[in-house]
């Protein structure tokens, strides 16, 4: 095998996990193609959150039935390998491999065998030690770089599969964590990004043993760093020193992604999210009694089983309560093997697409609102990109939010990874628009 092909589906620790195993291969000699049909070797970094997550893998499978696909190898990675397992091959006959995220390392071996002609691999195994330690990361970004603090999740949300993809909980050592970001500091990255499905659930496992926020001291304080983002954070384990950590150091970014999934005490605790609207609104408190202004993010789920039309009116309710900067919405997806899957009081399609369109209208509202205020403030952003057909640059503020800007300083790549500071003199739903300051790029 020379070249290999691999494509990433769901959230930030999938896009990093999917960066160690392009560097794992890439050690091996193989190089990575855009296209699948030149690689040697094909995988799918896959995610099993919602079904329609699942099935749009199972599509791209299909597209390498014989006789097309012949002569690659095809690799299943990731949630959907971990939960469906060796299923995959009677499902998908032409796959090869299924391998799940804590087995990663033992990727090349398995590549080795199957090199050797071994038809049908796997990597399934839970309990090994997880991908923490990685030397190999090939990274998307030259400026951004994530670093994974803990895996899995030890909680039982009853509509979701993590915990059964991605198995229990487990807290990478504070040493290991610092070395990596260190390094990375030295390497010229400027921003870093603390992942896991509970990052603030984070408990060092050596004898230092640091909590979440005596990490996030320590990390801001390594030199080099300009902005330091964790996600995501659970409503259940969030305190006041996060907040009162991010008032310290101006390193720390000013946003938390803090989900909620619904404003209705009831649906919560038939979710099993372990607080409820009182206690989550408490915690948005917390952030918006901070001295600096930081801005919150969530996710929210409609339709979850038994949701009234009463329940699904206190999570609009609630949204206008906390104003969100952002968030992500979803219809509930039913995924076999959760406790709420088997719960009568399925809410129908429609009725679920009705509650989603009216939440994204209220979202958007609120939205361009919050934006709408900044209009006028000079804000500083990361710049991460330029779009030549507009002449406009895009950067990211330490809220998170995307900044669309002109720049007569410009020219060519410049600009790229630097910290720029910008007006903004327009305000959109979903980004801002505004002008560089040439005097304090
Ligand atoms: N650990 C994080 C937490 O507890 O907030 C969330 C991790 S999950 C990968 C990301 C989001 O996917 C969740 O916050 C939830 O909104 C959504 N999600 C998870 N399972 C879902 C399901 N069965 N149907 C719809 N959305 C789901
Ligand atoms: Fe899933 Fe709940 Fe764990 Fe988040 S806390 S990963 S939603 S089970």
């Amino acid at each position: 095998m020379r070249t290999f092909y691999l494509e990433t589906f769901g959230c930030q620790m999938n896009e990093h996990d999917s960066e160690k195993v392009a560097g794992l291969l890439m050690a091996q000699g193989l190089e990575r193609v855009e296209d699948p049909w030149q690689a040697d070797l094909v995988l799918y970094n896959t995610c099993s959150i919602r079904e329609k997550a699942e099935r749009k893998v199972f599509s791209r499978l299909s597209e390498f039935r014989r006789p097309r696909g012949e002569g690659k190898l095809l690799g299943v990675l990731g949630c959907v390998a971990q939960r469906e397992g060796l299923r995959i091959f009677e499902r998908a006959p032409q796959v090869r491999l299924v391998c799940g995220s804590a087995s990663y390392p033992q990727l090349p071996e398995l590549l080795a065998r199957a090199e050797a002609g071994e038809r049908r691999l796997s990597g399934l195994d839970l309990a090994v030690e997880s991908t923490f330690e990685t030397p190999l990361v090939c990274r998307d970004s030259p400026y951004r770089a994530y670093v994974t603090i803990v895996e899995g999740c030890d909680k039982a949300c009853a509509y979701c599969v993590v915990p059964s993809a991605r198995g229990g909980e487990r807290s990478r050592s504070s040493a290991s964590v610092m070395a990596e970001i260190r390094q990375l500091a030295q390497q010229g990255y400027t921003e870093v990004q603390l992942l896991g499905q509970n990052v603030n659930c984070y408990r060092d496992p050596s004898p230092a043993g640091w909590d979440f926020v005596t990490l996030l001291a320590r990390v801001a304080q390594v030199p080099g760093l300009r902005r330091v983002r964790f996600v995501t954070s659970h409503p259940r384990d969030f305190g006041r020193e996060i907040v009162a950590a991010i008032d310290t150091y101006p390193v720390l970014a000013e946003h938390v992604h803090l989900p909620v999934q619904s404003g209705s005490s009831r649906v919560l605790a038939s979710m099993q999210r372990l607080y409820n609207r009182e206690e989550y609104l408490q915690r948005i408190e917390w952030i918006r009694s901070a001295r600096r202004q930081i801005a919150i993010s969530t996710d929210v789920i409609v339709g979850f089983p038994g949701e009234t039309e009463a329940d699904f009116q206190q999570t609009l309710s609630l949204l206008e309560e906390v104003r969100f900067d952002s968030a992500f919405s979803f219809k509930y997806s039913r995924r076999p093997l959760t406790a709420a899957a088997a719960r009568d009081a399925q809410i129908p399609e429609e009725e679920k697409s009705r509650r989603l369109a009216a939440l994204l209208e209220r979202q958007r509202a609120i939205q361009l609102r919050r934006n709408g205020e900044l209009v006028g403030t000079v804000q500083e952003v990361l710049v991460e990109d330029y779009h030549p057909a507009t002449g406009q640059w895009v950067g990211r503020t330490s809220q998170n939010r995307v900044l669309n800007f002109a720049s007569a300083a410009g020219d060519g790549r410049s600009l790229l990874g630097r910290y720029v500071q910008a007006r903004v003199t327009r305000a959109g739903p979903n980004s801002l628009v505004g002008e560089s300051l040439p005097d304090l790029v």
